[in-house]
């Protein structure tokens, strides 16, 4: 086994905390406080082709394997997780349907401009009434002559409102649960698309998120992204790794900030004659997050590497973004304990790591959701 990252990786990694020290650092405060999309900095950012990261260089992409993606999303999510989150939705979700399945007009038309960071993409399929339980959406697409009509509400949706191009998941039959569903790319324009409510969130600022409605709206044939009706949910699971490790990666990145951050105010900060890094029960705190952290950095990676190769690392993707979620959750408690009262207050940096490290719940599916299909996984005597 070798653990080393190779000399690309390496200096892949070192070249994106370079420019997201420079270009993102600066305005992490801002984003949060204004909770505002930074256009400027989405432009600049985008200029530098890193949305192409995991795709072909026959499309303008770097052909990343996917440890090198799980890099770029830890560093930037050292940074801002709400531009992270913007960012990454172009990279994955919002783009890899059209990638897979558009023709090659649609592919002009969305997957190129947004991977150049020239159109916003987004992937919408929760709604009120369904999130963890897809099979519940009731968001539906009606086949009729040359195309299919759909009507329903997304909420939740990051890019969404801003979305130029949004591939959104769709049942053709209601009866049939999780086995009726399809994913649709609807674009910005199409009569009867539009953005809705947009939602304040505790934290992920910067990146906007809310609602999509769909009002009778009717799109072409070749806009179904999926050889088969019906097939959405098994093409979902294609990408679900990548997504859980991505998830993990930006947990990592937080946490990574709120321990520097952590270790710096500790050995500054005097307390009964000395600093307060020097208490036993202040280095135990460190000990133990900078174990954790270690530990799902492994596990993410390993399952990343997985990925790579060929394999399927379902499990493992779900222990990787558990893993490195409680342990991010845990270490900015703890940060924010270090810090004392400053850790309640908006001039320093823990209490939005605090409110930023919740968002990770949610995506790439809850705990309690992947805790039930690895406790089906481990019971079965399938957990590897
Ligand atoms: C900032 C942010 C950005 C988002 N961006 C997007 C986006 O771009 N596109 C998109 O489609 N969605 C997006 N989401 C929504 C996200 O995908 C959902 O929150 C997620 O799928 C969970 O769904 P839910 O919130 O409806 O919770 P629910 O599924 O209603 O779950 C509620 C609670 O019940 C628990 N639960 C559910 N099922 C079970 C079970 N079987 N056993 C035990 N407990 C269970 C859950 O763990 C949770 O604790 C975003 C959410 C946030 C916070």
């Amino acid at each position: 086994m070798d653990f080393r990252l190779s000399e690309e990786q390496e200096f892949f990694r070192q070249t994106v905390a370079d420019t997201v020290d420079r270009l993102i650092m600066p305005k992490v405060e801002e984003i949060d406080r204004t909770d505002e999309f930074p256009w400027e900095l989405w432009k600049e950012f985008t200029s530098l082709g890193y949305l192409g990261l995991r795709y072909p260089e026959e499309y303008g992409g770097m052909d990343a394997d996917p440890v090198t993606c799980m890099l770029f999303y830890e560093e930037m999510s050292r940074a801002s997780v709400g531009f992270a989150q913007s960012v990454t939705m172009n990279m994955l979700m919002g783009t890899y349907f059209v990638y897979r399945f558009g023709n090659d007009a649609i592919k002009e038309r969305c997957f190129l401009p947004a991977i150049r960071g020239e159109k916003i993409a987004t992937m919408c399929f929760t709604e009120d009434q369904s999130g963890s339980d897809i099979g519940a959406t009731r968001t539906q697409a009606k086949k009729v002559d040359g195309g299919w009509v759909i009507n329903g509400t997304k909420n939740w949706i990051t890019n969404g409102p801003l979305a130029d191009c949004a591939t959104v998941l769709a049942t053709s039959d209601p009866s049939l649960g999780a086995k009726g569903l399809n994913f649709f790319l609807v674009e910005k324009g199409t009569p009867g698309f539009s953005p809705g409510q947009v939602l304040h969130k505790l934290g992920c600022r910067g990146t906007v998120t809310g609602e999509l409605v769909f009002e009778d709206v009717f799109v072409p044939d070749e806009n179904l992204l999926g050889e088969e009706v019906g097939k959405g949910t098994n093409y979902l699971t294609e990408i679900l790794n990548e997504v859980r490790c991505m998830t993990a990666a930006m947990a990592i990145g937080i946490a990574r900030t709120a321990v520097a951050d952590g270790l710096d105010y500790a050995r500054k900060r005097m307390a009964f004659g000395k600093a307060i890094g020097e208490y036993q029960l202040i280095r135990e705190k460190f000990a133990r997050i900078v174990t954790e952290l270690e530990a799902s950095r492994l596990l993410m990676l390993s399952a990343a590497w997985k990925i790579g190769e060929g394999m399927n690392p379902r499990n493992e993707a779900m222990m990787a973004k558990y893993h490195a979620v409680e342990m991010c959750l845990e270490c900015v408690d703890e940060v924010t304990r270090v810090y004392g009262a400053n850790g309640f207050a908006e001039e320093y940096g823990p209490q939005r790591y605090f409110r930023d490290a919740r968002f990770l719940l949610y995506g790439g599916g809850t705990h309690e959701v992947l805790k039930n299909a690895l406790g089906k996984a481990v019971m079965s005597g399938h957990w590897r």
